[in-house]
């Protein structure tokens, strides 16, 4: 179901847990600023999901109110993962942004594709 992004951040969604190590996940990376780890559910060879430290509903509130060191922390954590995981030829991002993007977790997360070469930009 896609979330309400209006609501508070609740600190209980399963991405906060997995900050908290209190679920584990397959990490790939972790700096000051950020978390990525693969996705339990992939739907590419590659599909990461990296995910801010702070407490960020969606791109709405993390691009509105996180400070430039968190802003710029974060995207230069995508860039490095995807880097990381020698996707050298290519591959898609993508982050779903509340109801009518059909965010399912509220905790902003960017999900890195790759390993294949992508065509349609929205399949449905
Ligand atoms: P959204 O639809 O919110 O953009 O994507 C949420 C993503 O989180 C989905 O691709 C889903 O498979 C992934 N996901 C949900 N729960 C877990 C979990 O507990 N662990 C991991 N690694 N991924 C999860």
């Amino acid at each position: 179901m896609p979330i309400d992004s209006s609501l508070p951040y609740d600190d209980q969604n399963i991405f906060a847990r997995i900050l908290r190590g209190e679920i584990p996940c397959n990490k790939v990376f972790e700096d000051e600023w950020s978390l990525a780890f693969h996705d339990i559910r992939p739907q590419a060879p590659v599909h990461v999901l990296v995910i801010p430290k702070g407490a960020y509903v969606g791109w709405d509130d993390f691009t509105n109110t996180a400070n430039d060191a968190e802003l710029a922390g974060f995207t230069r954590a995508v860039g490095l993962v995807a880097r990381e995981l020698g996707l050298s030829s290519g591959y898609r991002l993508m982050v779903n942004m509340g109801h009518d993007g059909h965010q399912e977790v509220p905790h902003l997360h960017v999900h890195i594709f790759g390993g294949r070469q992508f065509r349609l930009m929205i399949a449905d």
